[in-house]
């Protein structure tokens, strides 16, 4: 870590830059396998769940608008040069002044609020095509982000570190860049908000089929999952042996 009179040292975008391609270089050749960020476009991000992500992340995680700033640019910059998200957990390497650890862990999403929004898919078969396709309509996030169903996760579910000289608790500008970099993620899959809460994205898609094949006196697509049941799916008796 440099200093600079007491404050650390201002690093250009250019010396930024070089720092983060020198990291993921070194961290590579230890053997790490990274998976660094990259933002080409002009925006950070681009699909609704996203961009609402953001926002969330600006209203209720990160309040201190120098840091969001810089933590954008962080990202913007290539600084975000490994980021993952497991079950409830992101684990992330920034480049900045040194290399820094950023770990976010999430609880998982409370079980009535899960049931809420399969619930809601129950209602909306309409809703299989675009979790599958990953098209989320506007009605689907005003639901999944309705006051009862919220999706996010809230500031007291989410427990923020990073080994930098400025964590004390609240977001720094590495874990505002890896905030950011959570919803790039998000845009290029937004199974990665599923995966962020530790809930499984089929049981959306099953329950969205339910109230459709319970109408058609059809299995669910648990059972065609599960069982592969082609018997009960096409209403005929499969012959047992071809001879018979
Ligand atoms: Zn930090």
């Amino acid at each position: 870590m440099s200093f600079y009179g007491g404050y650390p040292e201002y690093i250009s975008v250019e010396q930024q830059k070089k720092k983060a391609a020198k990291g993921l270089k070194k961290l590579s050749k230890k053997g790490k396998v990274l998976n660094p960020l990259e933002v080409s476009g002009k925006k950070l991000v681009t699909s609704e769940l996203a961009k609402l992500w953001c926002s969330h992340v600006e209203d209720e995680i990160a309040y201190c608008q120098t840091r969001l700033s810089k933590g954008r640019s962080y990202l913007r910059h290539g600084s975000v040069i490994h980021l993952e998200i497991n079950k409830g957990i992101v684990n992330a390497i920034v480049s900045g002044t040194d290399i820094y650890q950023v770990e976010i862990k999430v609880k998982p999403l409370e079980k009535q609020k899960w049931q809420n929004i399969q619930q809601l898919c129950i209602k909306n078969p309409e809703y299989s095509y675009q979790l599958f396709n990953g098209e989320l309509s506007k009605q689907l996030l005003d639901d999944f982000l309705s006051k009862k169903n919220y999706i996010f996760p809230e500031y007291n579910e989410i427990d923020l570190e990073c080994n930098c000289y400025d964590f004390y608790g609240e977001a720094c500008k590495h874990i505002s860049a890896v905030l950011y970099g959570i919803g790039v993620l998000m845009d290029a899959n937004m199974q990665n908000l599923f995966l962020l809460r530790d809930v499984n994205y089929e049981d959306l898609l099953i329950a969205c089929t339910s109230e459709i094949n319970q109408d058609l006196h059809m299995p669910t697509m648990n059972n065609i999952i599960n069982e592969n049941n082609l018997e009960d799916l096409f209403g005929i008796e499969l012959a047992t042996s071809p001879h018979s």
